[in-house]
């Protein structure tokens, strides 16, 4: 096989970039199925990428605790941000455990995407059920990957009939595995009829051409991809019907408008464990979950009069703390700004209490260090030093445009297509 890094080269101009390169990402799964491994690996190999790009946009501030730091990464973090591709990921931490149910919830409000991971030999479990049956009053747009398919006894169709079945949603699969159980060793990208191939004991992704003998099997998989995307999507089927045939161009964009409109979920695979089909995921958060630009304007309240919020950073600031939590080094305050520009230094209104706050410092988690900025916008997802009192649910917003963010009603949908 012909070998070529599937890697792209990393792009420091993300940190201060586009909302349109943010992606507010959640893991959704039940207990077991790897989620905690999935974000290890992501974080794993999105900081390599970092370290190779060396960003800097502010001071590295080490204030982990121990048990964090002997693990090395910050995966028990409420939110920690990464970057793939010139997109900074903000990967907000789900409780998987029912128990949290308000947790779930505010986390679910401040995600605007999530990966569902699934294990490939259980498949929809009771709690992966759940989780997605609330994700789905929250509209927010997901994509599934079948993790473990390392594991004996574990299998890509099944899993995909029993979401299916169970989640009552179109499986859209874009990828074949190479190799079954313990040699499971890749996937064949069904758009870009590429394989991927992940070698023992190396970093990185080799791309080649799909193997001979899986040739015929891939062009069969690949038509019923375009098959059930036709069926979905008008442009899908325009192509389909003249030619008969969907280019991957079409393709992946109908994939996109199928996620945020919740009438398909994409598929893949691998094992996170093996560290296995993590960098394709990333891809495919990248290119088929919203940003917050794609999502629609918050609304807010405030003595009675209702106003809406767009994701501008030039509107008043509003921000919804969506966790509490209390290191060695003080309280950090995890907020999801909606609207407006949250600088250090700022006094903000937690208009719910009618009680000011100060805004001592804004930090960035990222997978090993915490990065002290100047200022965070709309769309953002950030820990600040310096409130004492603001609970979680509380809007933090500028003193002279008082606002209290309203839940999202559960019947307006969360997602638009652009
Ligand atoms: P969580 O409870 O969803 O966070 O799941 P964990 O990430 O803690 O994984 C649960 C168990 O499954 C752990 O023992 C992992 O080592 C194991 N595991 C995770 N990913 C894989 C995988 O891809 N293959 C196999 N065989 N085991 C895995």
């Amino acid at each position: 096989m012909r070998t070529q890094s599937h890697h792209r080269p990393p792009n420091a101009g993300h940190l201060g970039g586009p909302l349109t390169a943010v992606r507010n990402l959640g893991i959704l799964a039940h207990v077991d199925a790897g989620k905690t491994t999935v974000t290890e690996r992501i974080l794993y190999i999105t900081g390599a990428t970092y370290k190779r790009g060396e960003v800097h946009e502010g001071t590295t501030v080490t204030d982990f605790d121990p048990q964090e730091r002997d693990r090395g990464i910050t995966i028990f973090a409420a939110a920690v941000s990464c970057v793939w591709d010139g997109h900074r990921i903000n990967l907000i931490d789900t409780p998987g455990h029912v128990d949290f149910s308000d947790e779930v919830e505010r986390s679910l409000r401040v995600l605007d995407g999530a990966v569902a991971v699934f294990d490939a030999v259980a498949g929809v479990e009771p709690q992966s059920e759940s989780v997605w049956r609330r994700a789905d009053r929250h509209g927010v747009p997901r994509i599934a990957f079948v993790n473990k398919l390392d594991r004996a006894g574990a299998d890509l169709d099944t899993a995909v009939a029993s979401i299916r079945d169970r989640l009552r949603v179109t499986p859209l699969v874009v990828q074949m595995p190479i190799g079954r159980e313990g040699s499971f060793t890749g996937v064949v990208d069904l758009l870009r009829m590429r394989a991927l191939v992940w070698a023992d004991g190396r970093d990185g992704v080799e791309e080649g051409p799909v193997p001979e003998g899986l040739r015929e099997e891939a062009a069969r998989r690949r038509r019923a991809l375009e098959e059930v995307v036709a069926e979905l999507h008008p442009l899908a089927l325009e192509e389909y019907c003249a030619r008969p045939a969907v280019g991957a161009a079409t393709l992946a964009s109908a994939l996109r408008d199928l996620t945020r409109t919740g009438e398909g979920v994409v598929v893949l695979c691998g094992s996170a464990y093996r560290n296995r089909g993590i960098e394709p995921l990333l891809d495919a958060v990248v290119a088929y979950l919203p940003s917050p630009l794609d999502v629609p304007a918050v609304h807010g309240a405030y003595d009675g009069a209702r106003e809406e919020r767009p994701a501008d950073p030039a509107a008043p600031l509003a921000a919804l703390v969506f966790k509490v939590t209390s290191a060695a080094t003080g309280r950090l305050t995890y907020l999801r700004l909606y609207s407006g520009t949250m600088r250090k230094g700022d006094t903000v209104l937690d208009a719910g209490a009618r009680r000011t706050e100060r805004i001592a410092r804004i930090l960035r988690v990222q997978a090993d260090r915490h990065t002290e900025v100047e200022n965070a916008v709309a769309g953002d997802i950030v820990a600040v030093a310096g409130p004492k009192a603001a609970r979680a649910g509380a809007t933090l917003c500028a003193p002279g445009a008082p606002l209290v963010l309203e839940p999202p009603s559960a019947a307006d949908p969360v997602v638009s297509v652009a």
